[in-house]
């Protein structure tokens, strides 16, 4: 496998995540980077079968990209594991379980359908 790092010129870089599901990548990649975190996700297109990987069975990862941020992304993804993993909400549109930090749905990426009471 290619040092692609090198390649791309980023000296240091950590694999955080790696997950089935692209669109809940691309929404923790969002919070991230909502705390400053430099991050980029690899291997976002494998199952499109764009032809430039070998196997299309590769699961999206996200990697950090600055050694310092490293302890703080760690505990960024604990919290939105412990905080909001298991609390899911449902479209409203398309009716897909999406965990409780994503802002807008990772199936069809319309914002989240919140029921608010009144406010007089
Ligand atoms: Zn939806």
């Amino acid at each position: 496998m290619p040092n692609s790092a090198v390649e791309i010129g980023i000296p240091w870089m950590k694999k955080l995540i790696t997950h089935e599901n692209p669109f809940i990548l691309a929404n923790i990649r969002e919070l991230m980077e909502q705390a400053g975190i430099p991050c980029s996700i690899k291997n976002e297109f494998a199952s499109s079968g764009s032809g430039e990987l070998p196997h299309f069975d590769l699961w999206p990862e996200l990697w950090i990209l600055d050694a310092q941020d490293w302890g703080r992304a760690q505990k960024l993804l604990v919290e939105i594991n412990d905080n909001s993993w298991e609390e899911e909400w449902t479209c409203g549109y398309c009716e897909e379980k999406n965990a409780n930090t994503f802002d807008y749905c990772w199936n069809c990426r319309k914002e989240r359908f919140l029921v608010e009471d009144d406010k007089n």
